[in-house]
């Protein structure tokens, strides 16, 4: 390609306070609540009354700011955005223009050609919009507002144009997402739209450092979606300087379904928002006492964490990164190694990453709430590793565990389900199966040596899949030997 692709993301992460930014009202969670069933005088926009900001939510900004290295303001500003739109009931958003609360932080990505630095631009806090949803039946269109979302605060998170592919522009949202649900500031649900991503994306000649003229894409609310578009862009942009033509300056939508950008405002159109110092909030001082304690509360953050996997658990990145990305999946591999300790590290990740995601996957349950708590799957993988049971067997238990509750002592008991080890009763499982099997013998001592596989089948079956597969193996191995040498 002769071109290279330069992104700059915005996100817009909602913070998961018990209260509204500037009000008292409750943030509900948009799917499970009534419409309109949130809101007061303060964030419907009527005349005469007055924001308080939530102490709450600064310090969750403050949080976010210091994981992603930022400096924070001593003083910022909150600025009204003037426009009008019916999603907006007071006819502008509260937001912080000229002076934010943090600027010039750095997020750290894995990139697939190593780690890079993206350099954060600023974050500011503001306020959430309504919601509208726009109906059309018998011929009519309308469109219906819901203001539980108005109000709910909302911190801004604004990249420098520092992506040049898709792949980091996903690698970017992700670590981001991580870092916010680490942090407990947001639940990461994105098909609840507490996040949501607007990407500015340009193209320019490969060795240039010039910007290119930028598009900006509005309102993506999955990864999916981010990816597709950027990449979606990349590509139209190309095409248009191939046949000599210039790119627009443009804010775009993106249709899912069709999967292509579509033009909601050119360079013309554009808002002139008239920014200015909200009258109703004096200027939002954070001391730098405070600052010092949320830093001394801040968790290990992701990436701290999967290096710290890789280091003393010697985990591999990938599987380090799997198990880091939900706290909770985190901590549940740490309590496995707690009530185990002398289990290697990668058996229990090992276990986690297969057999426990895909109990996560068909059940849909949440590893915090599983039947099988951690001490419960140390048991279970100690047999494996004692060799008492096989790893098959194994499976089967804790597909029963997962079920029942019951532990890996109880059904190994009860079921009978030891392996059996012991060398004699092997040795004479291997010579029945032998002996009843000339014809096999035979070719195999012909020279069809694949055929020491099938008696392995065999010999497993007759011991009811409960040998010790190591022992069969070097007993089959004996015996056959023995007879070729007859
Ligand atoms: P606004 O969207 O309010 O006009 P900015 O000009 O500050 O704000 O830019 C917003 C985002 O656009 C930032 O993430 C920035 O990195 C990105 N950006 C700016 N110029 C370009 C460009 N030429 N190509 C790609 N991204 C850009
Ligand atoms: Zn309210
Ligand atoms: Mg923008």
């Amino acid at each position: 390609m002769k071109y290279e692709a330069v992104i700059g993301l915005e996100v817009h992460a909602e913070l998961s306070t018990a209260s509204k930014m500037f009000c008292g009202c409750p943030v509900v969670d948009a799917t499970l609540s009534q419409p309109n069933t949130a809101v007061c005088p303060v964030c419907t926009g009527m005349p005469g009354v007055l924001p308080v900001v939530n102490q709450q939510a600064v310090e969750y900004a403050i949080r976010v700011a210091l994981a992603l290295n930022c400096s924070i303001a001593r003083t910022s500003i909150f600025a009204r955005k003037n426009y009008f739109y019916p999603d907006l009931p007071k006819g502008y958003q509260i937001s912080q223009y000229e002076a934010p609360l943090a600027e010039n932080g750095v997020l750290r990505i894995d990139t697939p050609s190593g780690e890079r630095d993206i350099r954060i631009r600023r974050a500011h806090l503001e306020e959430d919009t309504g919601k509208l949803t726009h109906v059309s039946e018998n011929g009519e269109s309308y469109s219906l507002v819901d203001l539980n979302r108005a109000g709910v605060p909302l911190l801004e998170i604004v990249s420098e144009p520092d992506m040049h592919s898709v792949e980091e522009v996903r690698a970017y949202a992700e670590e981001l997402r991580a870092i916010l649900r680490y942090l407990g500031v947001n639940s990461g649900d994105m098909e609840k739209g507490v996040i949501r991503f607007e990407a500015n994306v340009s193209i320019r000649p490969v060795g240039s450092t010039e910007l290119g003229t930028r598009v900006e894409i509005k309102n993506l609310n999955s990864f999916r979606a981010l990816e597709r578009s950027v990449a979606y862009q990349i590509e139209q942009q190309a095409r248009r300087l191939d046949q000599g033509l210039p790119v627009d300056q443009e804010t775009l939508g993106w249709d899912e379904a069709r999967g292509v950008t579509y033009v909601q405002r050119s360079k013309e159109e554009a808002h002139d928002y008239r920014y200015f110092p909200e009258p109703d909030l004096p200027p939002l001082v954070v001391e730098p006492e405070w600052v010092e304690r949320v830093a001394a509360g801040l968790p290990e953050l992701p990436r701290a964490r999967v290096e710290r996997f890789e280091r003393e658990h010697g985990l591999s990145r990938a599987d380090a990164r799997l198990l880091v990305e939900d706290r909770a999946t985190g901590d549940y591999f740490e309590q496995v190694l707690a009530a185990a300790p002398d289990l290697p590290p990668r058996l229990a990740a090992n276990w986690i990453l297969g057999e426990i995601f895909a109990w996560l996957n068909t059940s849909g349950e949440r590893i915090e709430s599983i039947k099988v708590p951690p001490a419960g799957l140390g048991e279970l993988l100690h047999a494996v590793q004692s060799q008492q049971i096989n790893a098959a067997t194994g499976k089967a238990v804790l597909a029963e565990m997962l079920q029942s509750g019951r532990s890996a002592g109880e059904i190994i008991a009860e079921r009978g389900l030891a392996q059996i080890s012991d060398a004699d009763y092997i040795a004479g499982l291997v010579a029945k199966v032998i002996a009843e099997n000339p014809r096999e013998l035979s070719s195999y001592l012909a020279g069809k040596e694949t055929l020491s596989q099938w008696f392995f089948g065999q010999v497993m079956r007759l011991a009811g899949g409960r040998a010790n597969p190591q022992v069969v193996r070097a007993e089959l191995q004996r015996q056959l030997s023995e007879k070729k040498t007859a």
